[in-house]
């Protein structure tokens, strides 16, 4: 099977984010190679903290196919997951997981919490960071300068 990045989907939805005032993250969630669910960051719409897109894409293609866990899944964030989206990723058994630019401040797979190291995280994903960071970065530096400018 040709390896196949969804990252550019992920990189739409961080982008319309942005564009509604949200903090430009995106996800994109793959399964048998197909894109099965999309979405940004919505937590100022639907003042929700947890409607980080990862959460929001996971719901959705659990929701479609009616299952609870999603084996076989390749997730595609372009920021590194928070602490809360690692154990949801955990929980609904991703079993690959595809992130941007790492996130000093808030991530929880690589620094910080590291929630998949933990003995009590039952199912690891295989993890590939770095793939589209620099356009990931950009997006968000642009964001938070606007909003810094910003009387
Ligand atoms: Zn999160």
């Amino acid at each position: 099977m040709v390896f196949a990045t969804h990252m550019n989907v992920a990189l739409k939805e961080a982008e319309a984010a942005g564009a509604r005032g949200e903090v430009p993250v995106g996800a994109a969630l793959a399964l048998d190679g197909k894109v099965i669910a999309r979405a940004g960051n919505r937590c100022r719409e639907l003042n929700d903290p947890t409607a980080h897109a990862e959460v929001l894409v996971i719901r959705e293609a659990c929701k479609t196919l009616s299952k609870e866990r999603l084996e076989g899944a390749e997730l595609y964030v372009t920021l590194e997951p928070c602490p809360m989206c690692a154990a949801a990723i955990s929980a609904a058994r991703v079993a690959r997981l595809y992130y941007g630019a790492s996130d000093a401040k808030s991530g929880g797979v690589e620094q910080g919490p590291r929630v998949f190291e933990h003995a009590q995280c039952h199912h690891v994903p295989e993890v590939y960071s770095g793939i589209g960071a620099t356009a990931s970065k950009a997006l968000l530096e642009a964001f938070f300068t606007a909003r810094r400018s910003k009387p």
